[in-house]
C-alpha cells in the first residue's frame, strides 16, 4: 500500500455534518459567519494570542500581512523554505534578502543577520521550519536594534512553544498554515496572528475588500475569506488535535530509535524547552554525495514516498534565475541541507510496522 509523506487528518463524518447542519438554516456560508467568529475565538485561546485573523489560505495570509505592515525594501528572510514564503515577499513588491541557517535545526542564524542589513531592510521574515522554533530572542533583539518588522512563517509551528511561549507571541506577527497536510488543517485555510488591534484591523481589511461597513470603504483590500465550511472543519479537527499530536509523537520516538546511532544518518535534534508539535521528521543523510537521492528512490520503488523538503533552494527555483541576490553560494549551509535532507511519512495513523519498514529500506536491511 502506498505510503505518502502525510495523509490528512479527518474527523469522523458524522461529527462534520452535525457542525455544518446549522447552515443550512442560517443560509450563511461566508462573511464573518458563526463558524469563523467561533473557530477564531478558538484558535485565539489555543495559540494564547490577543488576535488572529482568519484566511482563505496561509500563503494570502502572509501576503496580506505585508501588504498590511506597509512594508518597503528589502526583507531578511530564509532560502530554506516553502515557495510560499519568498513568493509572498516578491509579489508584495520587496525584495528578498538570503540569511543562511544554522546546522542544527535549519531556522535563520541570527550571527548573519546584522550583516546583511542596509537602509532599505524593513523586515525580517523567519521560518518556523519543520517546527523547530527560530531563536527569538536574538532575531528580536536586532529587530528592535534596527527599528524592523519581526514577521514568523510559523506555517510549521502550530501549538509548538518555548518555555511557556506559544510561537504565535513571537515577533510583530506570525502566520499559520491550515493547508490540508498540516498538523492542524480547515482543509484549506491559515492565520496571522498579532497583539496589534491596528494590524489585525488592517488584515481585516485586506481580506475583505477594505470594507468597513455598509456604507464605508476604507482600503483597497482583496478577497482572502475562510468560509463557513471551512472553519467547520477546523472546529472538529481542533477537537482532535492532541490526540493527533500524541500519535505523531509516538511515530517520531519510534524514527529516533530505530535510526539514530547510524554512521550517516543525522535524526532531528530535539530543541531544549520547546514542546513540538511533531510536524515534520527531517532525516540528513550526510554519507557521499546523492545518498540522499539514492534513498528517496528506493524508498519510493517500495511505494514509499518521502519529500525532498527543502529541495531546491528557494535561490535555486528556475523562476527566480539569474535574479539579483537568488545566489546559493551564499548560503552555503542550506544548500547543503537542501540536498541531504528528506522528511519521512508522519502522521498519527502511521503504524510501527510501518516504520520499521520505512527505516529497515533506509538502512538498507529490507
Ligand atoms: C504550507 C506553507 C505555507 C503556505 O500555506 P498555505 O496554507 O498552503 O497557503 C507557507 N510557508 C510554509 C513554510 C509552508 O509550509
Amino acid at each position: 500500500m502506498r505510503i505518502n509523506v502525510t495523509r490528512s487528518s479527518m474527523p469522523p463524518m458524522e461529527e462534520y455534518v452535525e457542525e455544518i447542519r446549522s447552515l443550512w438554516d442560517s443560509h450563511w456560508l461566508t462573511n464573518n459567519g458563526e463558524k469563523l467568529k467561533k473557530l477564531e475565538a478558538a484558535l485565539k485561546e489555543r495559540l494564547d494570542v490577543p488576535y488572529a485573523a482568519l484566511f482563505t489560505n496561509g500563503h494570502l495570509a502572509l501576503e496580506a500581512l505585508l501588504k498590511a505592515l506597509g512594508l518597503k525594501g528589502e526583507v531578511i528572510t530564509t532560502p530554506f523554505t516553502f515557495a510560499s514564503t519568498t513568493h509572498a515577499i516578491v509579489r508584495a513588491g520587496l525584495t528578498p534578502v538570503f540569511c543562511d541557517i544554522r546546522e542544527d535545526d535549519y531556522t535563520m542564524d541570527p550571527a548573519k543577520v546584522e550583516a546583511l542589513i542596509t537602509p532599505r531592510t524593513c523586515a525580517i521574515l523567519p521560518v518556523h521550519v519543520y517546527g523547530n522554533l527560530c531563536d527569538d530572542g536574538a532575531l528580536s533583539a536586532i529587530a528592535k536594534k534596527h527599528g524592523l518588522k519581526l514577521i514568523y512563517d510559523a506555517a510549521h509551528a502550530f501549538h509548538v512553544s518555548r518555555d511557556g511561549v506559544s510561537a504565535a507571541r513571537m515577533g510583530d506577527a506570525a502566520m499559520f498554515s491550515f493547508h490540508a497536510t498540516k498538523v492542524f488543517h480547515t482543509v484549506e485555510g491559515g492565520c496571522v496572528t498579532t497583539a496589534d488591534p491596528e494590524l489585525n484591523r488592517r488584515l481585516e481589511w485586506e481580506r475583505n475588500y477594505g470594507i468597513e461597513d455598509e456604507e464605508t470603504v476604507l482600503y483597497p483590500g482583496g478577497n482572502a475569506k475562510m468560509s463557513e465550511f471551512h472553519a467547520a472543519m477546523g472546529l472538529c479537527n481542533l477537537r482532535y488535535l492532541e490526540e493527533n499530536i500524541a500519535k505523531r509523537r509516538h511515530v517520531v520516538e519510534l524514527y529516533d530509535r530505530l535510526l539514530s546511532g547510524h554512521e550517516g544518518v543525522v535524526c532531528p535534534k530535539k530543541q531544549t524547552g520547546v514542546v513540538s508539535n511533531y510536524a515534520y521528521y527531517p532525516v540528513r543523510f550526510t554519507g557521499q554525495a546523492g545518498s540522499r537521492d539514492e534513498i528517496c528512490a528506493r524508498l519510493a520503488a517500495a511505494d514509499v514516498h518521502a519529500r525532498k523538503y527543502f529541495y531546491p533552494l528557494i535561490t535555486e527555483f528556475d523562476c527566480y534565475r539569474g535574479r539579483p541576490g537568488f545566489d546559493s553560494s551564499l548560503t552555503p549551509i542550506a544548500l547543503q541541507a537542501s540536498r541531504q535532507v528528506v522528511t519521512l511519512p508522519l502522521y498519527p495513523e502511521l503504524t510501527e510496522g510501518d516504520v520499521e519498514r520505512i527505516c529497515g529500506l533506509i538502512l538498507g536491511k529490507a
